[in-house]
Order: structure tokens, then sequence, then C-alpha cells
């Protein structure tokens, strides 16, 4: 996608503190972090959202969790909030799925 943020970010043409990559997923801090710790886990792979994905794309999404999961494990989380805000009625402002990974302050439930 041309003009979506995220996908610029893959692109290298904005900057950001890229923190794990591999061929599927990009793991980079939020520009505004709402914690301690607070990244973003994205495909690769443009979807507008969660709900842009099909079942085939199970194998992708699983991938996603894993590279949350090595991220909190290479930076010794003993606890996170894995988030994905989908839809602008729940709080989602870009339009490329992606997961917060916060961490490093007390959570409240439910999130506002
Ligand atoms: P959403 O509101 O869609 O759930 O989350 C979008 C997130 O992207 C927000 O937490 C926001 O701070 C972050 N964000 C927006 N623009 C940029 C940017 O240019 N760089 C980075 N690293 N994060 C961004
Ligand atoms: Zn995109």
């Amino acid at each position: 996608m041309a003009d979506c943020l995220f996908c610029r970010i893959i692109r290298r043409e904005i900057p950001a503190q890229i923190v794990q990559e591999d061929e599927h997923a990009l793991v980079f801090r939020d520009i505004q972090p709402q914690a301690p710790t607070h990244v973003l886990v994205i495909p690769k792979k443009h979807f507008g959202s969660l709900l842009d994905t099909s079942d085939a794309d199970a194998v992708l999404l699983g991938r996603l969790q894993a590279a949350a999961r090595r991220f909190a494990a290479e930076a010794g989380l003993s606890s996170f909030r894995l988030v994905a805000n989908n839809g602008r009625g729940a709080g989602q402002s870009v339009d490329h799925l992606h997961y917060h990974l916060l961490a490093g302050r007390a959570m409240q439930w439910p999130p506002g």
C-alpha cells in the first residue's frame, strides 16, 4: 500500500525504532508510548485490520503472536498485554493490522 504509514515504515521510508524483524513481521516502538514498554507488532503484508484477514492467513496471524512472544522473552518481560484495536469504534487510528504490546506498569481491566 503506497501511502499506508506502517507499510512506509516497513519500506524504511519513515524512520522507526525497529526492535525485531523477520520475513513476515516487524516489531517497532510506538511513537507515543502508553507504558514503559510499548511496541507494535505488524505483518509485512498489508491488512487494514483483523477483519480483512481470512482463515488462510491463520499461519501468518500465529507468526505475529510468536514475534510478540519472542520480543517479550528477549526483553525479559514477565507480564505484558497484547491488544489489537479493530475499527474506529475500538480506537484503531492506523489502518494496517497491528498488535500493541504493553508492559512495565500495572494494567487495568476492562481497558477504556
Ligand atoms: P491504533 O490507535 O491504530 O490502535 O494504534 C496506532 C499506534 O500507532 C498508536 O499507538 C500511535 O502512537 C502509533 N503511531 C502512529 N504514528 C506512528 C509513527 O509514525 N511511528 C510509530 N512508531 N508509531 C506511530
Ligand atoms: Zn500497510
